[in-house]
């Protein structure tokens, strides 16, 4: 009984955040996304441009697991693992703060992003990939998709 209403407590505030959302103008929240562009959980003014191919070169200083440079099952579990990490972090932004994301919450976001980013670049060492070639190809791949206006559907070859 008291797990119902936990549950019913929960939903209900995830479902006023949202509502709250909702009720802001669109120009307003599309502000407040602009305003915080360029601001990350890091301490402003650290920040060296990078190019993916350096932040996957130099990354792999940090690559500390078993038969690094013959092991891509390692990072692919990692992957997921860190993934996950994101999608609880989302969860917790719902359960616990009505659906808005807090700045603390964002920074908690960039960290487990990061995370991300870097099992992202170990899966594709590796593999031999090149993190930047990817990178281009995936933003290609979908300019392409877009102005045959199939990004909508499915398909990985459209
Ligand atoms: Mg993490």
């Amino acid at each position: 009984m008291t797990l119902a209403r936990d549950v019913e407590a929960v939903a209900g505030r995830a479902a006023q955040g949202a509502a709250a959302q909702l009720e802001r103008p669109v120009a307003d929240r599309a502000a407040q996304g602009a305003e915080r562009r360029g601001q990350s959980a890091a301490p402003r003014g650290r920040f060296v441009p990078m190019l993916l191919s350096d932040y996957q070169s130099r990354s792999r200083v940090t690559a500390v697991y078993p038969d690094h440079g013959d092991n891509l099952l390692y990072p692919t579990l990692g992957l997921c693992g860190e993934a996950g990490e994101v999608a609880e972090k989302v969860k917790k932004m719902i359960r616990d703060d009505g659906g808005i994301l807090t700045d603390e919450r964002r920074a908690a976001l960039s960290k487990e992003l990061g995370d991300v980013l870097w099992y992202v670049a170990q899966v594709a060492t590796e593999a031999d990939l090149d993190l930047a070639a990817i990178a281009e190809a995936n933003l290609q791949k979908l300019l392409s998709r877009r102005e045959r206006d199939v990004l909508q559907g499915s398909g990985d070859d459209r």
